[in-house]
């Protein structure tokens, strides 16, 4: 039996957002909000926090206060809100006028249902005694990581919201984050001084992704390979380095590719200009370093592409978490190279120094790097690793989508004597080259510093001459990683560790390498619990994102606050007829029902008129 609030929730989730279901942890989260208990609710990045301090005011009497540490989440959620017919306003600091007064009217109205403000609000007096004449009914505290100093984005004015808790009395508070970490758990609900909270983890997992994890040997090219597995789709390339981002949108641009650069060292105006351009699907590539994702709740990013490894698990699950939050099938690809954990160390170094930072967190600092290192060599379900580094387990067996699940990771057939003949070429070469030139020997290169040095009359000399340059690269990597061989010295020579030697003298077989990696093939069947390709007509789904852009452009909001694509395959799938089919249409609210069905509707008739 459904409780009568239960059944009011669903209800008003289904008229407002058109969501037949709740998501794991939603209703639980809603509970603890209308029970009026405390509430620390972890979820990860697009599991769907948002809904659950929106829906439980829509059942009772009020408004509810909602803190958001970004002005641009902020006015994202707002303009969803008010596209669902959702009275709601944002107060900050790059309000314009007419927003002001709209937000004002909508106070004294009585009519409000969300107002979203920042911290820094919270120490005003004339919004404080307004609060004071006209509490909310509850307080949601968005990122609310941002609270502890052992969170990543650390914000002293969060500290604040302590005080409205005493201003107001016997209201309640509900956290939520995407953080895992126990530490930063724990200080959220001691800063924010919960009361008996309900602590509300989610499952970790987010089906609809699909992992990959490379070695990197030519990021640009690996790049283009990837982004062109999703043509005119929107998606993120994560890289280390500014230049790299330069670079790398340059490339793709010179490629035919809409992309866009991002990191701090750009003028504001064009950082602001480019993600603009990525929200209103204008662009369809951000090449950016970590500077960009915070405050952007774009649904409908088809794919994540970190060229560079990031510099903890924790990092890759918020970054790579922007890929898919509407649910639907989506790529997230890492591309690593030793080379990054020795570059994120210097980093960390330098900046321990300039920050006076103490000796403990930097060695915080390089375990997680470790930890992330780690992922990227095992050779383990991704997911599994994934939520496994947050505690957390998953059922089934494989996957199904991540690369060593879709079995594209497989052990070499030979592998013995592959892994022998490289350890017997670095003793041949006496210890003293680095891996690019010990592949060249291999591949019996030509080239004329090997010729001058005569290696070319050693038994190594072109002994994996049928295999790609590459791939004999990526075995020498291998084996440095299974601790065969070691890098040592200014010039990252490799030698031979003792097992690498034992190997060498043919007293221990080799260990088992990996195969070269096929091409990917074009979509793996993740778990999404959306209609599948086979029922969707992609020639209606182009259409209909085509009017939703047009839809978009002349009311100046992102295409994906019309409605996300979740919804337009929906569309493409079912061909609603009329306006009630079409408000069965799951993701379809009242509201939009009623400002967008018409035009929708039209365009499903052409396309069955003219396609049939
Ligand atoms: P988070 O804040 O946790 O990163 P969001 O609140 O932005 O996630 O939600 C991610 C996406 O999931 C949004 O596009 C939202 O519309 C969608 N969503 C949330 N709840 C549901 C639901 N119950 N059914 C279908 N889609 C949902
Ligand atoms: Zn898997």
């Amino acid at each position: 039996m459904i409780s009568p609030l239960h059944q009011q929730i669903n209800d008003a989730v289904h008229k407002v957002w058109g969501y037949k279901t709740l998501r794991p942890m939603q209703r639980e989260a809603m509970d603890a909000i209308l029970t009026k208990r405390d509430s620390l609710v972890v979820l990860p990045t697009g599991g769907g926090k948002s809904l659950c301090f929106q829906a439980p005011v829509l059942v009772t009497e009020g408004w509810a206060l909602v803190i958001s540490p970004l002005i641009s989440l902020m006015k994202d959620q707002v303009d969803a809100l008010e596209a669902d017919g959702v009275p709601a306003a944002a107060i900050h600091s790059a309000n314009t006028p007419e927003e002001r007064d709209r937000a004002a009217k909508l106070m004294r109205s009585g009519k409000l249902k969300l107002l979203y403000v920042s911290p820094e609000r919270l120490v005003q007096q004339k919004f404080l005694s307004w609060l004071n004449r006209h509490p909310p009914v509850y307080l949601a505290i968005d990122e609310a990581h941002c609270i502890s100093m052992w969170g990543h984005d650390f914000r002293p004015e969060y500290r604040r919201l302590r005080e409205l808790k005493d201003r107001l009395k016997g209201i309640t508070l509900h956290a939520f984050t995407a953080t895992a970490t126990e530490r930063v758990r724990q200080d959220i609900v001691e800063q924010l001084d919960l009361k008996d909270p309900s602590l509300l983890v989610g499952p970790f997992d987010r089906p609809n992704l699909t992992y990959r994890v490379r070695r990197r040997h030519d990021a640009q090219q690996q790049v283009l390979e990837a982004v062109r597995r999703h043509p005119g789709r929107a998606g993120i390339v994560y890289r280390i380095r500014r230049k790299d981002v330069e670079e790398t949108a340059a490339f793709l641009r010179k490629k035919g590719i809409k992309a866009l650069p991002y990191h701090a060292g750009l003028e504001e105006e064009e950082r602001v200009e480019n993600q603009d351009a990525f929200v209103r699907d204008e662009a369809d590539v951000i090449v950016a370093t970590v500077a960009f994702g915070m405050g952007i709740d774009k649904p409908d990013v088809r794919y994540v592409i970190h060229a560079g490894m990031p510099q903890s698990v924790e990092h890759y699950m918020q970054e790579s978490g922007r890929a898919g939050r509407d649910g639907l099938d989506s790529e997230c690809l890492l591309l690593y190279s030793d080379a990054d954990v020795a570059t994120w160390t210097r980093i960390f170094e330098r900046s321990n120094g300039e920050n006076g930072d103490s000796e403990s967190q930097l060695e915080a600092k390089l375990e997680q790097l470790y930890g992330m290192r780690d992922y990227c060599r095992s050779v383990t379900c991704r997911h599994k690793a994934l939520v496994g580094y947050f505690g957390q387990e998953l059922d089934e067996e494989e996957c199904g989508a991540c690369d060593v699940c879709l079995k594209e990771l497989e052990t070499m057939d030979g592998s013995d004597e592959v892994g022998r003949t490289v350890l017997e070429a670095v003793r041949e070469l006496d210890e003293r080259f680095g891996a690019h030139y010990v592949a060249q020997v291999l591949s019996g290169s030509t080239e004329s510093r090997i010729l001058e040095n005569r290696h070319d009359q050693l038994t190594g000399y072109g002994a994996l001459a049928e295999h790609r340059m590459r791939d004999v690269r990526d075995w020498i990597e291998q084996l440095v990683e299974l601790g065969y061989l070691e890098r040592t010295g200014e010039f990252r020579v490799l030698e031979l560790s003792t097992a690498g030697r034992n190997v060498a003298r043919g007293l221990e077989p080799a260990p088992d390498l990996l195969a070269p990696v096929k091409k990917v093939r074009k979509r793996a069947t993740s778990k999404a619990t959306v209609p599948g390709t086979s029922e969707v007509d992609e020639a209606l789904f182009e259409r209909l994102r085509n009017l939703r852009m047009r839809l978009a452009q002349s009311r100046g909001v992102p295409p994906y606050i019309i409605f996300n694509d979740a919804t337009l395959r929906e569309l493409a799938a079912h061909k609603p007829e009329n306006p009630s089919h079409f408000l069965a249409v799951k993701g379809v609210g009242q509201r939009k029902a009623q400002q967008f069905g018409e035009a929708f509707l039209d365009e499903i008739r052409q396309h069955v008129r003219e396609v049939g």
